[in-house]
């Protein structure tokens, strides 16, 4: 209803800015209707007392008209001014004509005449003046009327002159005009709450919808999460679509190699010949198609007019009763994954929400598609060696433990005498080469050696693994004996000594090699390898290239037993020394914190790395005061950069743990206890943990490291991608940081790096969303750098920053730089 005329500024007008949910309003807009339906009953009282007035002291026609300008005012917010102008025209004629018909004559006339004038003036009035037109005439007519009126009852009983019936009309008229101001407003302020109230209501269903929308997303999303079965993923999501949407038949399809067509892995519904029809579909002409190049919903209502439709599929599925299809597509950043395609009988209308669900469940499907592929990816790494593609130590230890349990089985074929047997064999100086030449002709010349050994493993069941660094190791399934195990190992080793051609040098290299025998030197994988590793070191240490292992060579173990000792003075007595290496946001390149690594200034062997003593640490308690030294040493020199650098005010030392440092019940407390004797923020402590470590007894291990994080410090898990890890396992744990390992990282600018890219690609997409930071560890290019940035890794540390170095050498070397080492 509008109401053109009714002023725009009424004391009522604040009400309608006020809020509509409170119970205080809702109480004044009853209070309101009250009033109203009051005023309407005042209006029409009023009318009837102009009505009685005009009877008792006049004709017809002044009833009449009183009448009819009263019931038109009570009418006029059905009307509208404009029709109600029109009727109080035709009224006031029609009266005047039945006055005169009737031969009232002019005083009757004048009766009807002066309100109704008035009246439709008001009607016709511009907004603006309505108002103060209304206010003087009221004045005006209440001045007259209060006299008239005095007048009239003190005379009862004798007929009413013209002006007194006049000045009853007018104030009759009057009132009117008011009460349709008043009556105009109150109405438009109810009608404009009840449409609040309305969008309210339905605001509020639209939030139920889509909270249970967002409820069922959610579920599925956990539900999938848990799985890392690429086939139950899509059962699950197929299950949870049908119970959403009720579609007739549903198909999930995975894009296959090179990425041209789909194939249906689950589906419901079909009918056989239907399914086998539509088992591949197109990328290019066809509805999913669509789907995946656009990422996208598609939807189409119409399949046997839709063009984008594969023309015998379309057909098939018309000639089957199904008119629409909803295609949502499956994409986890910028690849594609596939499409779930729901296809439907009767096309239903879709709401706002539910476009959103299905978008949520695409989202939800394919983010556990890419963690369950990424976990498949992890675990070939987990026992692969990346650069030569080989067997690594975890596969080894694997594998002897299947062989071994088989030859342990009375019902294989093996002939009594020959045992399983390994080969370990460790190169000289490759250190060195690797110094002098530089990583990359170190990692082609292991590629180089490692294809050697690759064409002398025989046809034998044996098998070559590379153990790391440049250790590499020959398991045999039956050697006859020691001395035929012996014979092995010559062999490989004379296929190495010739030279290798790399980068037009001409490189030689020396390798020993230890042999030891199952059973007799050890029960299982472990102890064999610590027999051959021992055999080794004899070897090196004689000069004889390749021993067998015998026990006596056990007792050089001594040695090792001198260097505990020694070691344990040096951690007592200040024999360790802390060198750092920076971490660099990739963003600007500032210099965001540092990584302590432990070395130790040995009185006769010099300045020694950690992979020659920490064993021994870790082997005994000693590695429980290593680490808290260097915690609190690292620290300390942390606080006084803090302080005397402004630009490292937010930096974060890093400290590594060992595995064994979890087995210390008191480990959080020490921790704790140096973090408040430093006094630095708990938060600028990271505590780096390898996976290895942490997912040797994942249980135990949530429970410490909840410890830890506890008392403020950060954790990262180090050498992310070389251990088993299960990103389910992964989110129990309290981590806020994944170091990329740096196997992954030398690969990225390779060419044939294609697996390492995917790997490091879907590993930051994974730690962004469980929102950790990332950290790429062992850059040396700046290649490598860019590609990390550009993939989103937030820190980088390296030889390209800088390498690791005392603390006062990296003072002098970026001190001056402002801690800043652009990319570029
Ligand atoms: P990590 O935690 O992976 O430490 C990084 C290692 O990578 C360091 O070797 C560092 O010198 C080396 N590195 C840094 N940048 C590059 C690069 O660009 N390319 C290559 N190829 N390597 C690079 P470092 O100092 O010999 O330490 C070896 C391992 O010893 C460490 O590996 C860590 O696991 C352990 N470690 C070191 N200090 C401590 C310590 O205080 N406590 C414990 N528990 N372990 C420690
Ligand atoms: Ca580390
Ligand atoms: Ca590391």
């Amino acid at each position: 209803m509008t109401t053109p005329w009714v002023p725009q500024e009424t004391p009522f007008q604040s009400l309608d800015r006020a809020s509509v949910e409170s119970v205080e309003e809702r109480n004044r807009t009853l209070l309101l209707r009250k009033l109203l339906s009051l005023f309407l009953s005042v209006t029409l009282g009023v009318a009837a007392i102009g009505f009685g007035t005009a009877v008792v002291y006049r004709g017809v026609i002044a009833s009449f008209g009183a009448l009819g300008f009263g019931l038109l005012l009570a009418l006029l917010p059905r009307l509208g001014s404009r029709r109600a102008g029109v009727l109080c025209t035709v009224w006031y004629f029609v009266l005047t004509l039945g006055a005169i018909v009737l031969g009232e004559g002019i005083r009757a006339v004048g009766m009807v005449l002066l309100p109704s004038g008035i009246l439709i003036a008001a009607l016709m009035l511009p907004k603006r003046v309505v108002a103060p037109w209304v206010a003087a005439s009221v004045a005006a007519v209440t001045a007259i009327g209060v006299a008239k009126w005095s007048h009239l009852l003190a005379s009862a009983g004798e007929p009413a002159s013209l002006e007194e019936v006049a000045v009853a009309a007018l104030l009759l008229l009057a009132t009117g005009v008011l009460i349709r101001i008043v009556v105009g407003n109150l109405e438009s302020m109810i009608a404009k709450r009840q449409r609040a109230e309305r969008a309210l209501l339905t605001s509020r269903d639209e939030l139920a919808a889509r909270h249970m929308a967002l409820q069922q997303v959610n579920e599925l999303a956990s539900r999938l999460h848990r799985s890392l079965d690429v086939d139950e993923i899509a059962r699950q999501a197929v299950e949870v679509l049908v119970r959403y949407s009720a579609p007739s038949q549903v198909g999930f399809y995975l894009l296959e190699e090179p990425g041209d067509r789909l194939l249906m892995t689950a589906h419901h519904g079909f009918a056989e010949e239907i399914r086998a029809l539509g088992e591949y579909l197109p990328v290019a002409g066809s509805l999913s198609g669509v789907a995946v190049r656009e990422r996208r919903l598609v939807w189409s209502e119409d399949l046997a007019r839709d063009a984008r439709v594969e023309p015998s599929v379309g057909a098939a599925l018309v000639a089957s009763g199904i008119t629409a299809a909803l295609v949502i597509p499956l994409a986890f950043g910028n690849r594609v994954l596939g499409t779930v395609n729901l296809l439907f009988r009767d096309p239903p209308t879709w709401t706002d929400v539910e476009m959103d669900t299905f978008r949520g469940i695409g989202q939800a499907v394919s983010l556990a598609l890419t963690n369950a592929r990424h976990v498949a990816g992890l675990e070939h790494q987990a026992f692969h060696d990346p650069l030569t593609g080989l067997l690594n130590r975890a596969g080894f230890h694997r594998e002897l433990a299947a062989l071994v349990g088989a030859a342990g089985s009375p019902a294989s074929g093996m002939e009594a005498t020959a045992k399983p047997g390994v080969v370990l064999i460790d190169l000289r100086r490759f250190r060195e080469i690797n110094d002098a030449l530089g990583h990359h002709v170190g990692d082609r010349l292991l590629v180089a050696l490692a294809g050697r050994l690759g064409r002398r493993v025989g046809n034998d069941g044996a098998r070559l693994f590379r153990l790391g660094g440049d250790e590499f190791l020959l398991m045999v399934p039956a050697v006859a004996d020691g001395v035929a195990g012996l014979e092995r190992a010559r062999e490989l080793l004379s296929a190495l000594s010739l030279p290798y051609e790399i980068d037009g040098m001409s490189i030689e290299v020396e390798a020993a090699a230890g042999v030891a025998i199952f059973p007799e030197h050890g029960r299982d994988s472990h102890e064999l390898l610590r027999c051959a590793d021992v055999a080794v070191y004899r070897a090196k240490r004689a000069g004889s290239s390749v021993e067998l292992y015998s026990p006596s060579f056990d007792e050089h173990t001594a040695e090792r037993l001198a260097l505990a000792g020694e070691l344990g003075k040096a951690v007592r007595e200040g024999g360790l020394e802390l060198h750092y290496q920076p971490k660099v946001a990739l963003a600007d390149g500032r210099v965001v914190g540092f990584e302590a690594l432990v070395r130790w200034r040995h009185p006769r062997l010099g300045l020694l790395l950690p992979a020659s003593f920490l064993p021994i640490a870790e082997a005994s308690d000693l590695i429980h005061p290593l680490t808290y030294w260097v915690v609190e040493k690292a620290l300390e020199q942390l606080l006084r950069w803090q302080r005397e650098h402004e630009e490292l005010a937010g930096a974060r030392m890093a400290v590594n743990l060992s595995v064994r440092n979890l087995l210390d019940g008191s480990c959080a407390v020490r921790i704790e206890e140096i973090l408040r004797r430093v006094g630095v923020a708990p938060a600028s402590l990271e505590l780096e943990l390898t996976e290895t470590a942490v997912m040797s007894d994942p249980e135990a291990a949530v429970v410490m490291l909840g410890r830890i994080t506890a008392t403020g410090a950060r954790l990262a898990i180090d050498d992310f991608g070389t251990g088993y890890s299960s990103l389910a396992y992964l989110r129990r744990f309290p981590v806020q940081a994944l170091k990329i390992d740096r196997s992954f990282v030398a690969e990225l600018a390779g060419a044939e790096s294609q697996r390492s890219q995917a790997i490091v690609r879907s590993t930051l997409y994974l730690a962004r969303s469980l929102e950790l930071t990332t950290i790429a560890e062992g850059v040396e290019t700046p290649d490598a750098a860019l590609r990390l940035r550009d993939l989103g890794c937030d820190i980088a540390q390296g030889d390209l920053f800088a390498r690791p170095a005392a603390a006062a050498e990296l003072e002098r070397s970026l001190g001056d730089r402002h801690w800043k080492i652009p990319l570029a």
